[in-house]
């Protein structure tokens, strides 16, 4: 294990999870792992300790211990050192491969760029996964709520979020709009007068590797189809490239365990073989009403970054919003959890808000270090806890004859309810 860090203290009694292959994400997990968290700024530091508290318990629920080991980014990190990122907090995420986060506030229009999204290109963590089902109890604004049952992987490194943009009057943007204007020929295609001009890269390497670890989920864990989500019928070149990038993935790497759509129709009358996961697209305007009206046919998403920033939290709206919605980041041997809800600072250290997406990021977490009982745990006791109306604000404000807890009482109900389910 590595030493010398200056501004993360090491638990004594832990030990590391070490990488055995990156490529496939496996593990060797000890019994006492050495897990870092940052609370992360605004209700991070109500939502950080709420989540330990529960996962801590269904951790010993099943006979193990996780060492957490706190490091800083954003406000904590300015208070303490004076700088938004401190080195060792990313080398620490690095060494000790899977970590845990809550949200870091981005100034908008001016100040620093977004500390999550340097988190994500620093630790190389390229992919977004967003599982969205529902939990009973849980008041949803559609219906049928229980149809909901996808997995998002969004692409995290490109496109439109690759920060190449400059600001209206600068110096760049005089020189970008001469060059596409007068080199390029788009001479009547932008306005006159101040503009703002932002590049959308989307490559062969980031859309393959996003696809794959769509691919290689739905296969692992039994899921009927991977969809390509994209608005490529009028960005052709970047959209449109990531589904045909995406098709070539799905027919070139997978053997007869990936059929795509069209495939499927010409060959086998829409008949898929046994155990294949089908490979369809839709176009993300299409996409965003069939995920309403269509829940129940989709599975698994995969999507370059605007559009799974959009889509996924449609999706979160309809399994009950911010609170509840899970994330994690994901790389080659690296993990990420982290929930899909930012800083609400308006709610800050006031131990009210909702813990349960944080927690939910937590579960992913225990599944993928492979403690499927730990995590199976978590989602009961969370489940059993809402559906007996024990919620917080967010929650009980939806329901009738609910009981409104504090963050950390909601979270010390669902440790309670994980000791009496083990
Ligand atoms: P937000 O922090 O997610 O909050 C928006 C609203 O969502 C809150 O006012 C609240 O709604 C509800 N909400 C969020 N978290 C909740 C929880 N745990 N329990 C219950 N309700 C919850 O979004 P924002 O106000 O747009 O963003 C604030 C800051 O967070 C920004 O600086 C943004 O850049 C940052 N951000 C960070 C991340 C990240 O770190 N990954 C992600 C998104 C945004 P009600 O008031 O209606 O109850």
């Amino acid at each position: 294990m590595a030493s010398g860090y200056d501004r993360v203290e090491v638990p004594e009694d832990g030990a590391p999870i070490e990488v055995v292959d990156p490529a496939t994400d496996e593990l060797d997990v000890p019994d006492n792992p050495i897990i870092p968290i940052i609370y992360g700024d605004g209700i991070g530091s109500d939502v950080g300790p709420a989540a330990q508290t529960v996962l801590q318990a269904a951790a010993e629920a099943t006979g193990r211990k996780i060492h957490w080991m706190r490091l800083y980014a954003g406000e904590s990190a300015r208070e303490k050192y004076d700088e938004n990122l401190p080195a060792d907090t990313v080398e620490a995420m690095n060494e000790f491969t899977v970590s845990i986060k809550g949200p870091l506030t981005t100034p908008v229009g001016a100040g620093f760029r977004s500390l999550n999204v340097a988190l994500r290109k620093k630790l190389d963590l390229y992919t977004n996964m967003r599982p969205t089902f529902h939990l009973d109890g849980v008041p949803s604004p559609v219906s049928r709520p229980e149809q909901m049952d996808m997995v998002t992987f969004r692409e995290n490194t490109e496109d439109v979020y690759a920060g190449i943009e400059w600001e209206s009057g600068s110096e760049g943007v005089k020189k970008v709009r001469e060059f596409v204007e007068s080199e390029m020929g788009y001479d009547d295609t932008m306005h006159d007068g101040p503009i703002g001009i932002g590049i959308k890269p989307i490559s062969e390497f980031g859309t393959k590797r996003l696809v794959r670890k769509a691919i290689d989920y739905a296969l692992e864990h039994d899921r009927d189809s991977v969809t390509l989500v994209h608005k490529g019928n009028i960005m052709k070149f970047t959209e449109g490239a990531f589904r045909d990038w995406g098709y070539e993935v799905a027919e070139e790497e997978y053997g007869d365990e990936v059929i795509t759509e069209d495939t499927l129709w010409e060959e086998r009358d829409g008949e898929p073989p046994e155990d294949a996961v089908v490979v369809n697209d839709r176009i993300a305007d299409n996409m965003l009403q069939q995920v309403l009206t269509r829940t129940s046919q989709y599975d698994v998403l995969a999507l370059p970054n605007l559009n799974g920033d959009y889509l996924s939290d449609a999706c979160g709206a309809q399994i009950g919003g911010l609170g509840i919605a899970p994330g994690a980041n994901i790389g080659d041997g690296l993990f990420l959890a982290e929930p899909v809800h930012g800083s609400a600072p308006k709610y800050a250290g006031q131990d009210k808000v909702n813990p349960s997406a944080m927690i939910l990021s937590g579960r992913i977490m225990l599944e993928y270090l492979g403690w499927h009982d730990a995590a199976e745990l978590v989602r009961d006791a969370l489940e059993e806890t809402i559906s007996a109306k024990q919620v917080t604000y967010d929650i009980e404000r939806q329901i009738s004859g609910g009981t409104k807890l504090s963050t950390s009482d909601f979270a010390g109900k669902v440790a309670e309810t994980i000791h009496d389910l083990a």
